[in-house]
């Protein structure tokens, strides 16, 4: 099927060649005939509205009239040399002006004659003015692009348009390239896709997108071509998917034996949250169906996703397997060694640890120990995945935290047992579900949005610098009842040395209100010493100060429980989902917690609503589906190395519904359809193959 006339080289189009190519493929990456089908406008100027002379006013953006020329006079010297036309409507008359390519103006713009002039009006001495505005004839011809009513705006680049490639440049060569092509343009979907999401089809959307005819064209045309975007993302992440249930059968976990019993009825020190009982569940079942699992457990910090991991395991030494439980960091490995040995006992399991600092002596006894399948649980870090490291079987690979564990790392432990074992990720970080679709869409994912009963929810207050000392004294009342404070200052390298003298400002005010020997206060921050940094943490964790003052280094793993109020200075200088972090550094023990957002008086309307989504709420899936919508996904964690970033049309914080639709599709033709045989399917065969040939999504036209 290739070549094909829409793969020729863009040198070939008319009105192009070679030296303007070699522009277009270095500025704009357009090679071919589709590729600059595929440079769709970024948005659209609605040239039905004709404005008259007598309505002009100077706040207006851009604006297009009719009228006639009247008059055309060259002025001025040298530099200062410019052609001022007049343009008269039957409501008055105003001034076109042109700096530069005055020849062609002269030689071309005719006095008497009727245009339609389209630019930004300024008002200067009494007279509206548009400078260097675009004329048409008028009336406008009618071509096969149609009259345009939506006028596309094209990207272009400075080099560009020194060779007369602006927007409208850019414009013209759509419009060739349209008509001369367009009827190589092939459907991408199949039909039956097509009738039933009512999508209207790839060369009517590709012809709308450039020219559209109506608001309603156009908005047609962005459905249908953001629903084929998003499709064939899902096409390829569902796909893999379906790959590797086809390749690899899965261990049959089928009975519930005494390790679940006894552990669930006499050692559990609490009752389930509903929502981790759904979470069990969801995992029980895709463990009995001789299918690997592959799934990720979402939950805020605190929601209890411990338990669920260790019961999953529990489920995996019952039916003969063990199981293993990985963490991103020596200190978190250690800690979930002893918080497992702490709930279940030693002499109930065997669960033993292995870290980069086990060694060599205790590694060879562990080899030994695990190959004769005496370990139960082993816990770790990265050093779990060492080839060294074998099982005798093992079942299910817990992975706690997973944004260091990509999907190549996790391939490498299915290979630590002949049938791959189950893989349980977990992450405390939450992310919009759009975004879980996309980055995580190969995995199936469960949401524990429950937090254990009688855990005080934080309380979260917005105030003014001018409440101040409500602030300080609210400080002070706490301390006194034997609480912790943190006070946290925004500190960004672009204005580091006055964020620091804010910090310090801010030391200073505190001592004064909260005189010695009271109050104790460590500091901390990013230009101390390490050694330093962790002398005064340990002071504070000791409960030796009271007060902790700290640019954001506190982020990452400083656990207080006695800290019950957080201050965040500045607070409408952090983002959402790191007001969130910081928040949750409070809420750690038994006392209800606070939450402070000191801010000055003038905020934004983003920052405004940043901190009132803040008090409002303590949900971290809220905060990040409203942290998408404000910053796009650009600023997410987890989507810098993925392809959500690429996308062209699609907008992950506002086609949630197109995504679903485009997803379940998929899902359901898998279901029916696994190996993509039935003739229907056949685009989406042909799209695979060819993204395996590396052939990009550009050129599918
Ligand atoms: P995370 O989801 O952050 O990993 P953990 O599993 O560490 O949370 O649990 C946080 C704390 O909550 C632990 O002390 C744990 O014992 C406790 N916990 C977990 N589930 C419950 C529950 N259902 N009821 C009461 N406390 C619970
Ligand atoms: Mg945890």
């Amino acid at each position: 099927m290739y070549p094909e006339i829409l793969a020729s080289p863009i040198e070939y189009l008319k009105g192009v060649g070679p030296r303007r190519a070699e522009l277009l493929k270095k500025e704009l990456g357009i090679f071919s005939y589709d590729q600059l089908l595929n440079f769709y406008p970024f948005r659209y100027i609605d040239r039905t509205r004709f404005y008259k002379v007598s309505e002009l006013d100077a706040d207006l953006p851009l604006v297009q009239l009719v009228g006639r020329i009247t008059d055309k006079q060259t002025i001025g010297e040298k530099h200062k040399k410019r052609i001022v036309a007049k343009f008269t409507d039957e409501t008055g008359t105003m001034e076109l002006v042109w700096f530069q390519s005055l020849k062609w103006v002269d030689e071309n713009v005719m006095r008497g004659k009727v245009y339609i002039a389209f630019g930004k009006p300024n008002l200067f001495n009494g007279t509206f003015s548009i400078s260097h505005p675009e004329l048409e004839t008028y009336p406008r011809p009618v071509t096969l692009t149609g009259n345009l009513t939506l006028q596309p705006i094209y990207n272009s680049t400075e080099n560009l348009k020194k060779h007369f490639l602006d927007s409208k440049g850019i414009q013209k060569l759509q419009t060739l390239v349209i008509e001369q092509h367009l009827r190589e343009v092939k459907e991408t979907l199949p039909a039956y896709i097509l009738d039933k999401y009512k999508l209207i089809s790839k060369r009517e959307a590709i012809l709308n997108i450039h020219f559209p005819a109506t608001a309603q064209a156009l908005q047609e045309a962005e459905r249908r071509l953001k629903f084929e975007e998003l499709f064939f993302i899902q096409l390829q992440i569902l796909n893999s998917k379906q790959q590797r249930t086809l390749k690899f059968k899965g261990l049959r976990f089928d009975k519930v034996g005494d390790k679940v019993n006894v552990f669930y009825k006499a050692m559990l020190p609490f009752a389930l949250t509903n929502a981790q009982k759904r979470v069990i569940k969801e995992i029980r079942l895709d463990t009995q169906r001789g299918v690997q699992m592959n799934r990720l457990v979402q939950g805020d910090v605190g929601s209890g996703k411990t338990i669920v991991a260790l019961m999953s395991m529990l489920l995996a030494n019952d039916n003969g397997y063990q199981a293993c439980m990985m963490a991103p960091t020596e200190i978190l490995a250690r800690q979930h060694f002893h918080s497992l040995n702490a709930l279940v006992g030693t002499d109930f399991l065997k669960v033993a640890v292995l870290t980069g600092s086990t060694t060599k002596k205790q590694r060879t006894i562990l080899h030994q120990q695990l190959e004769a399948g005496e370990i139960d649980i082993l816990v770790g870090t990265h050093a779990l995945i060492e080839d060294k490291v074998q099982f005798k079987n093992l079942g299910i690979v817990v992975i706690d935290e997973q944004h260091r564990f990509g999907v190549e790392q996790r391939s490498k432990l299915w290979r630590k047992n002949s049938v791959p074992p189950h893989i349980l990720v977990m992450t405390a970080t939450p992310i919009p579900r759009t975004l879980a679709m996309t980055l995580y869409g190969d995995l199936d994912v469960s949401v524990i949005d429950e937090l254990p009963a009688g855990r005080k929810p934080i309380e979260t207050r917005h105030l003014f610098e001018g409440q101040r000392l409500r602030m300080f004294g609210f400080m002070k009342e706490e301390i006194k009842k034997g609480r912790q404070v943190y006070v946290v200052y925004p500190l960004i390298k672009e204005s580091e040395k006055l964020d620091l003298l804010f910090l310090e400002a801010g030391v200073e005010q505190m001592r004064y209100q909260f005189p010695l020997p009271d109050f104790n206060i460590s500091i901390v921050h990013g230009k101390m010493t390490n050694a330093d940094k962790q002398f005064e943490m340990q002071r504070f964790v000791e409960g030796k100060t009271q007060i902790m003052v700290a640019t954001t280094v506190i982020e990452v793993g400083v656990n207080v429980p006695n800290a019950s109020v957080m201050v965040i200075e500045n607070a409408e200088r952090f983002g959402l989902s790191q007001l969130h972090q910081l928040r949750g550094r409070v809420g750690r023990g038994a006392e209800q917690s606070f939450c402070i957002l000191m801010s000055g008086n003038k905020l934004t309307r983003e920052g405004k609503l940043r901190l009132e989504t803040m008090v409002k709420t303590n949900n971290g899936f809220e905060i990040s589906e409203i942290d998408l919508q404000l910053r796009g996904p650009g600023d997410l964690s987890g989507t810098q190395q993925s392809g959500v970033l690429d996308l062209k049309l699609a907008d992950l914080a506002k086609d949630q519904v197109i995504l679903q639709e485009a997803r379940n599709t998929l899902i359901q033709i898998f279901e029916e359809d696994p190996s993509l045989l039935l003739p229907q399917n056949h685009l989406l065969k042909i799209y695979l193959e060819r993204k395996n040939k590396g052939i990009t999504f550009d050129k599918i036209s």
